[in-house]
């Protein structure tokens, strides 16, 4: 792997694991990423699950990790929250996102209540007309609209369900605003996973091109695309982000050098 890299910001799924399932490169690129010293960080868009059990989700699928090496959106949303003041929440998300929120003292809003600082959107599989409606009406009165990721679309074995980004879109489609957006490729998630990661230079690795290749190159970081997810070959040269490096997998970062 290139020296010049101080820490790999590791994308989850189509990265690192399929559903249950680690892909089967990934333990031993982890393990010889830490053996060379470089600082792994665990990024992921999703905010319905905590760094605990990203962790130990990691952990049993072969591929050792603690909660402190896992960056979440919830994370850098809850945040991004306290720095600007926001102190009462009102949140469509799951726990992941709930235990953020809680973990840096904003306070989560009920169903019922008449005003809040910011209204949350993020992966909700529990949401219903009633809680849509809420979020849609305390934006309306002043509430600061922010989401943890925009991805339209949730993979899932039986197809695609609807991401935190279509729930999103609901809300901006009614009120007329746009949220303020932490997860790739949107800068905020990757830049607090490189300081998480302890700072330096950055190597982002994932499996899509309008996330994780994109955010990279917003960042103006090197990226390596690999094809062990939603991204093919054939989806490759066409317009937009292009990563600095494609691979089959992740065996790629210690391959042997041509020269
Ligand atoms: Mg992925």
């Amino acid at each position: 792997m290139e020296a010049a890299y101080d820490v790999v910001l590791l994308d989850l799924d189509g990265t690192l694991y399929r559903g249950d399932a680690a892909i089967p490169e990934a333990p031993a690129a982890v393990a010889r990423i830490r053996a060379r010293g470089i600082r792994p960080v665990f990024v992921t868009n999703n905010s319905s699950r905590t760094q605990s059990a990203v962790a130990a989700h990691l952990s049993n699928i072969g591929i050792p990790a603690v909660p402190d090496e896992v960056e979440t959106s919830a994370i850098v949303t809850a945040e991004r929250l306290v720095l600007q003041g926001s102190r009462t929440a009102f949140v469509i998300g799951e726990e992941g996102l709930l235990e953020a929120l809680r973990n840096a003292g904003v306070a989560v809003a009920g169903s019922e209540t008449p005003q809040v600082d910011a209204v949350v959107v993020g992966f909700d599989r529990g949401l219903d007309y009633q809680k849509l409606r809420q979020a849609c009406l305390l934006v309306q009165r002043g509430a600061v609209l922010i989401a943890t990721n925009a991805d339209v679309s949730f993979p899932a074995a039986d197809g695609l369900w609807p991401g935190a980004g279509a729930l999103l879109a609901a809300v901006e489609a009614t009120t007329g605003r746009t949220a303020e957006v932490m997860g790739k490729p949107a800068a905020p998630l990757l830049q607090a996973a490189l300081e998480r990661g302890g700072g330096g230079t950055a190597l982002v690795v994932g499996d899509r091109l309008d996330t994780d290749i994109a955010g990279a190159a917003g960042l103006g970081w090197d990226s390596l695309l690999v094809l062990t997810g939603v991204t093919s070959e054939a989806d490759l040269g066409v317009d937009g982000p292009q990563p600095t490096f494609v691979a089959q997998d992740l065996r790629y970062l210690f391959r042997e050098r041509a020269r």
